[in-house]
């Protein structure tokens, strides 16, 4: 029998440190904990609740969606699925969209199409996949490879073979680029786990050019910039550069899970009945989400606004680099903002969580800030004046 009196361990699995907070509703901005504590959420649910918590375009339309059908399974045409792709390849320079329900998903099948283009090229040694030094692609067997960072690795050798590593906005480095063996490079065009370190456009731009003239295709992982997160809808607009391959999921269903490739025609026609599938993928609940989504994002104003708000953010914080010896360097773009300290920014997080403030990590001493994209002035300022209160209390206390 089981005696849950006597059950000491979590029943939970313990994958993740929590705080000591539990949220319990959200609305716009701000969540509030079973206590009726309120807080400014400048996580966004880690940059997926880009709208805020329970936007009303996106609510409306999924309370409709849950009267008519949840699910029904890839076997049978789902209309908004076609919606959705064709909103999606409009607005990038993508033809096709496979649709699943989480990043490391989106970059699974990014994995997969890449090894199997370069198979119907004709290529049969074209296999390994090259990734950049802090990265992070996902938590799946092969994602986690994907992911050069040797704390994600460690307990989980010997790793999906096929990966390789070079410097992260390292011109040189991509000289050694091995054609013979490579058929795709994979990375994130501002790093967010990693530390929220945007790439060099000019290393970028020059990493397209190689790839093109070594027939290696480029996969964008947009999971964390996408979806407006850096300013742009997708980050890469914002790089010259129009990827074979694009990954999606954080922003793109307002909270509700969801992930998606794309991919140019050439590509993307690599993947036949029968090649991938996802149970879940693409499912109505899921697409609603996603359509409402992105239909308020690329309103005419949306960015616009939010990019006036992020500049203010960043101006702002950029002044705190040289008023506290605590803050070392601001860097990210958009409203994907880190504060990197000479100092522990969980500490900073913690001190934040008292005055009602959630922000998070990227990296020990990366302070990560991830307002929803329509955050106002207003709660900008009020973030502001907190961050300053803990800023000089750290700084008195040492
Ligand atoms: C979060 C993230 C992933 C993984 O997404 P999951 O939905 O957690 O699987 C992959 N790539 C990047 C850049 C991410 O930020």
């Amino acid at each position: 029998m089981l005696d849950l009196s006597a059950q000491k361990i979590s029943p939970v699995m313990e994958t993740y440190g929590r705080f000591p907070i539990t949220l319990v509703k959200g609305k716009g901005s701000y969540v509030w904990d079973e206590q009726g504590n309120k807080y400014l959420d400048y996580t966004s649910g880690i940059a997926t609740c880009n709208l805020g918590h329970i936007p009303e375009a996106v609510s409306e339309k999924l309370k409709n969606q849950l009267d008519h059908l949840w699910h029904c399974s890839n076997l049978y045409h789902i209309p908004s699925q076609n919606e959705l792709a064709e909103k999606l390849t409009s607005l990038s320079c993508h033809d096709q969209v496979f649709f699943c329900n989480s990043g490391a998903e989106a970059n699974e099948a990014a994995v997969k199409l890449a090894k199997k283009y370069a198979k119907d090229q004709g290529y049969t040694n074209k296999t390994d996949i090259v990734t950049f030094t802090d990265s992070f692609h996902g938590r799946t067997g092969t994602t986690m490879a994907a992911t050069a960072q040797q704390k994600i690795h460690e307990g989980f050798t010997p790793l999906t073979p096929g990966f390789s590593y070079l410097p992260f906005n390292d011109q040189e480095a991509l000289l050694t680029l091995d054609e013979q063996k490579t058929c795709a490079v994979m990375l994130e065009l501002v790093q967010g786990e990693g530390g929220v370190r945007p790439a060099d456009v000019s290393w970028v731009k020059q990493l397209s050019k190689i790839c093109k003239e070594k027939d290696i295709l480029l996969i964008i992982d947009e999971v964390q910039t996408g979806i407006g997160r850096t300013g742009t809808l997708f980050a890469y607009e914002q790089f010259g550069i129009k990827p074979d391959v694009m990954t999606l999921a954080k922003g793109l269903g307002s909270g509700i899970p969801v992930g998606a490739m794309l991919a140019k025609e050439s590509v993307g026609q690599s993947f036949k009945p029968g090649t991938h599938g996802s149970t879940f993928g693409g499912n109505p609940l899921a697409m609603t989400a996603a359509l409402a989504t992105i239909e308020t994002v690329e309103k005419s104003d949306f960015l616009k606004k939010a990019e006036k708000q992020s500049h203010y953010l960043f101006d702002e914080l950029k002044k705190l680099e040289t008023q506290y010896s605590l803050v070392k360097e601001v860097r990210g773009k958009g409203f994907l903002v880190g504060v990197e300290l000479n100092g522990d920014a969980k500490h900073i997080v913690k001190a934040l969580h008292g005055k009602g403030i959630l922000s998070l990590i990227a990296g020990p001493a990366v302070l990560r800030v991830l307002p929803p994209l329509n955050t106002t002035e207003d709660e900008i300022n009020h973030f502001l004046s907190l961050l300053k209160d803990v800023l000089n209390e750290q700084e008195d206390a040492s």
